[in-house]
């Protein structure tokens, strides 16, 4: 029997007016997109060499990305990260409580930002595109079957896109979306990205097996939603050069990691900052966010780099052990 998610058929989506300026930088490679120093110096390299073979219309193309590219780099996104929606966060282990939000208050948060007027896109769009000022995108990391069930529903029903990022290996397995769940998600205007093969800390992999990681996730998304597959999110909060560099290497456009701040301040596609919706946010502070208050976003930035410091110290994986260890003794097991 078809459950009310399944049965519930999304209004088509209706592009916002300046959605139509996406696409004449969708195509762009991604070497043109901002980065590093060096990052930097290939890409006027390669302008040296499409401006030599092409002539005058490919140097005024480049001249206008260059501008763009300006432009981009002032105009921040708020990028939301939410995991689990529930009014049970009990039934989950206690690591990952903080993560789950109650279904009410998902609500209420997608009905504000509904109203708040705030251009709101994936991921895929914001970094291919002349970026709208003050863009809101909302990303969902693991693939909870709650994103299905309860999330498409009003996202659609308020005109609202996101990016939902999952674990590949743990597909149809446990409370994660199955395949046609992740299809309906897709039809309706969503984005897929990958939240890596297995979820494993990126810092305890080698580079070999975070290529695979990266690589057969993206491949097993595209072969089963036969669409292309351009953003990826880090399992771990913290930021990771290696994984930029791999992500770029095997094809991603965009890579998301859970450092709390404004997104792509700098223009790096791939190092993209979020704040995480939790449990414990309250109102005032959410609604702080949609104003894009850097004060509020600095306070909820202190914690993490509380954290970040002593992972510096202790290395991640004791750093992951010591965690463990506190998770476990502050839920009374
Ligand atoms: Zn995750």
């Amino acid at each position: 029997m078809l459950s009310a998610a399944d049965q519930f058929s999304p209004k088509p989506f209706v592009e916002p007016p300046w959605a139509a300026a996406f696409g004449c930088l969708a195509q762009m490679p991604v070497s043109h997109q901002g980065g590093s120093a060096a990052h930097s110096r290939a890409v006027e390299v390669r302008q040296k060499e499409i401006r030599a073979d092409h002539g005058y219309y490919a140097d005024h193309w480049l001249n206008r990305q260059t501008i763009l590219q300006r432009v981009k780099s002032q105009m921040p996104a708020l990028i939301l990260m939410y995991h689990d929606l529930s009014e049970d966060p009990e039934r989950v282990p206690a690591g990952h409580r903080p993560y789950v939000l109650a279904t009410s208050t998902f609500h209420r948060q997608i009905n504000s930002i509904a109203t708040s007027g705030l251009p709101t896109l994936t991921v895929a769009q914001w970094c291919s595109a002349p970026r709208p000022p003050r863009a809101l995108l909302l990303t969902f990391d693991d693939g909870h079957v709650s994103n299905h069930e309860v999330a498409l529903p009003i996202l659609c029903e308020r005109q609202l896109r996101a990016t939902f990022f999952i674990t590949v290996g743990r597909i149809g397995t446990g409370e994660t979306m199955n395949w046609t769940q992740l299809r309906a998600l897709h039809a309706a205007g969503m984005e897929i990205g990958s939240h890596t093969l297995t979820h494993r800390p990126p810092s305890t992999l080698d580079d070999d097996e975070l290529r695979y990681e990266l690589r057969e996730s993206r491949r097993i998304l595209e072969d089963g939603l036969g669409a292309p597959v351009a953003s990826l999110s880090s399992p771990t909060g913290f930021f990771n050069p290696r994984m930029r560099n791999i992500a770029r290497e095997v094809g991603y456009r965009t890579l998301c990691f859970g450092q709390i701040g404004l997104a792509a301040d700098d223009g790096d596609p791939f190092s993209l900052n979020r704040v995480a919706v939790k449990h414990a946010m309250c109102e005032d502070q959410f609604e702080a966010l949609l104003r894009f208050d850097r004060g509020a976003i600095h306070r909820l930035r202190l914690p993490q780099l509380v954290r970040d410091l002593a992972r510096k110290t202790l290395g991640p994986e004791v750093y992951l052990r010591v965690r463990r260890i506190l998770v476990q003794k502050g839920s009374g097991r």
